[in-house]
């Protein structure tokens, strides 16, 4: 049980703002599926973004009313085609509908305003500012 802990808190720190204000409101339900991903697919999802605060998002031009403000996204890296399969194919089976499948990375999000679910081929235009 106390592994089980410590790893859902390693987890959660891989969604902290990148900025480096600390910032971490990933909800649990939205970390809790992405722990299930990993763990009936059996590999780490690298995730190269979870939160922003508003600061950051206008750094990184994303979306005015970004799902990475809830605390409820992940940009996840896309390394080969067959790590691309198994990424969505967990996500998919922990529950999550929201997908933008960009050419180096996977978005998932939860976003509370938007709950449909969609696909989207999201490799127009490319972004021009790299979150680190
Ligand atoms: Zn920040």
């Amino acid at each position: 049980m106390e592994t089980e802990e410590k790893n859902f808190n390693d987890l959660r720190q891989k969604f902290t703002c990148k900025c480096g204000c600390g910032r971490n409101n990933t909800t649990d339900d939205f970390l809790s599926k992405i722990s299930f991903a990993q763990t009936i697919t059996g590999i780490d999802y690298p995730i190269t973004s979870g939160c922003r605060c508003p600061q950051h998002n206008v750094e990184v031009e994303g979306s005015q009313d970004s799902p990475s403000l809830y605390g409820a996204h992940a940009d996840i890296a896309n390394e080969t085609p067959f790590n691309c399969f198994l990424i969505i194919k967990g996500l998919l089976m922990a529950g999550l509908e929201r997908f933008r499948i960009y050419p180096h990375h996977i978005h998932v999000d939860q976003h509370p305003t938007y709950p449909i679910p969609s696909f989207v081929w999201a490799n127009y235009p490319p972004k021009i500012k790299k979150e680190v």
